[in-house]
């Protein structure tokens, strides 16, 4: 006769209230919406030429290069892939894809051949803008799809400023629908190979909206800013939070090819830079410059952290570094548009969070943390994994309904798989990560791909990938590997070596512990826990 309750749920918002995001307009028409205001502001500044683009320099080349896809054959949902460091090109290609109705599809530059191939196949790319340099590197994707060169192109191949160059009164006109993909990064998520993440229109203005539209308080870009973009726009943290953001606000953005800490330091000093985003390896090699004092960095008003977590200790070190600036910390994941929490949005004055702190939830989102057994949302300062729920969240995996009905639920909630709290203050704190993600200063590293790599090798039996802990990238992948019957003259370098020719650097296994047998759950799931705290202990070979 006992009536089953029903269930208390707990669910955080913003402290802000909702604001109105017109998310039913195209990303580009949504970033260009008060362009008439901004027509002669400068918009981009790409810092080894110094050369700079107005916000209408930026408009018509986008329009342009929409333009000169449609006149190279893409169409309407079709996928071009962009290979390039940060600079005004990539700007112009995303933009350009978006006018078109296209999808863009970014990777990093740094990848091996057969990562860029495996990307290029996944997304069925149509056409690759990218550079002279990386020739060799993509030649074998010639004949699949049309290589674009943004500078002097080997061979027969087309140079960008024919589509930089095209009448932008020729964009075919494209019915763009809200729920339409733009942007298609590749993450692991929660467990697997790499995939590809659908990030519509309206999830992409939802989440660009939630960060600086509305009654901003201070910490929000806008128009006076000057923004470092050295982050690498192939990641969604950097096209999002630094360029679309950037855009959307008006503000003057810093396009830095690559990281290198007096260039930063320099470049901060030269263009006087108030809002630095960056990840933590970056806020270290801040901490750690010896000639901090050379340079004027009073212009800083904020440096916010996101990527990975952002140790306390250094934290406190480069806060007392900069009195004046606001640190804090972001939280963002690829599937999740990417931003899940900002460093106290809500605060009438950009006061500073608790150390340790990711923030709090964005705008017009809903956050839960639930119990990992039993699913129930929990209250505050309970751990559990972090969900979050709004428009800005992926569409789903390309062409994987399954991983997407593992991470997206029907109520659509998206599970992070990464272990927080919210406390008291409704700040959320990461404490652990549930899920197989290995982050090397900020950058993924899946080990599924790492453990079908070791399995090819014809002397190992069985492989499993964990993270373990560094000081300089945060976490290393390293290799638990079983040999195969007869072979035990395997060495650690024989697997490290088979393994770095194969991948981008990052992804190098950073050292390979000989084991007996994989321990596995009765269903053969790697027990990835276990051997997590094998490296706690001392490990030798
Ligand atoms: P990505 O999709 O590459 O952005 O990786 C997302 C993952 O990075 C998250 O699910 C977290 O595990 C981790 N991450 C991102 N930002 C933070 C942060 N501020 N603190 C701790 N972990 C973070």
């Amino acid at each position: 006769t006992m009536q089953e309750k029903k269930k208390e749920e707990f669910i955080f918002k913003s402290r802000l209230p909702d604001i109105y995001i017109p998310n039913h307009l195209p990303l580009h028409s949504y970033i260009f919406q008060d362009l008439d205001n901004f027509a002669t502001h400068p918009c981009l500044i790409n810092a080894p030429t110094g050369e700079v683009f107005t916000y209408s320099d930026v408009h018509l080349k986008a329009r342009r290069v929409a333009s000169g896809l449609n006149k190279l054959g893409i169409r309407q949902g079709d996928v071009i892939m962009i290979l390039l460091p940060n600079c005004p090109q990539f700007v112009f290609s995303f933009l350009g894809a978006s006018f078109r109705g296209a999808i863009a599809t970014a990777a990093n530059p740094f990848f091996t051949p057969a990562e860029i191939a495996k990307q290029a196949k996944a997304s069925n790319a149509r056409l690759l803008v990218t550079q002279s340099s990386y020739y060799e590197k993509v030649k074998e994707l010639d004949g699949h799809l049309s290589l674009v060169f943004v500078d002097t192109p080997p061979e027969k191949h087309v140079h960008f400023s024919e589509l930089e160059e095209a009448d932008e009164g020729e964009i075919p006109e494209v019915k763009i629908s809200p729920e339409d993909v733009v942007a298609l990064p590749y993450s692991s998520g929660t467990t697997g190979l790499p995939k590809g993440v659908m990030l519509s229109h309206k999830g992409l203005v939802t989440s660009v909206g939630q960060q600086v539209d509305g009654d901003n308080p201070n910490l929000y870009y806008h128009s006076a800013d000057v923004i470092m973009c050295v982050l690498p726009m192939f990641h969604i943290y950097s096209l999002n939070s630094v360029l679309l953001c950037g855009l959307r606000a008006k503000a003057s953005i810093i396009l830095m090819p690559k990281f290198d800490i007096t260039a930063f330091l320099g470049l901060v000093d030269k263009h006087r830079v108030t809002i630095c985003p960056v990840v933590p390896p970056i806020i270290l090699a801040i901490a750690k410059c010896p000639d901090l004092g050379k340079y004027d960095l009073s212009s800083i008003r904020v440096l916010k952290s996101g990527g990975a977590p952002l140790g306390k200790d250094l934290e406190h070190t480069v806060r007392l570094k900069f009195p004046n600036a606001k640190l804090g910390q972001g939280y963002g994941m690829t599937e999740a548009g990417p931003v899940l929490t900002m460093c106290l949005t809500f605060a009438k004055e950009a006061i500073d969070g608790k150390p340790g702190a990711c923030g709090t939830v964005v705008r017009n989102a809903e956050m839960k943390i639930v119990d990992p057994e039993t699913e129930d949302s929990l209250p505050r300062n309970q751990p559990g994994e972090i969900c979050i729920r709004g428009h800005q969240i992926m569409k789903g995996y390309l062409n994987d309904p399954e991983s997407t009905a593992r991470t997206i639920d029907k109520e659509g909630w998206l599970h992070t798989g990464d272990i927080g709290y919210i406390d008291d203050d409704d700040e959320l704190f990461i404490v652990d990560r549930l899920k197989e993600l290995i982050k090397y200063k900020g950058f993924q590293v899946a080990p599924a791909e790492l453990e079908a790599l070791l399995l090819s090798h014809p002397k190992i039996s069985d492989a499993a990938v964990v993270p373990m802990k560094d000081e300089a990238a945060g976490e290393v992948p390293v290799a638990f590997v079983v040999s195969a019957n007869g072979h035990t003259d395997t060495t650690e370098d024989e697997i490290k070596q088979f393994v770095s020719k194969q991948v981008v650097f990052y992804k190098r296994i950073n050292r390979v512990f000989f084991v007996d047998a994989i321990p596995k759950s009765p269903s053969g799931k790697i027990l990835r826990k276990d051997l997590r705290a094998r490296l706690a202990l001392p490990l030798t070979n």
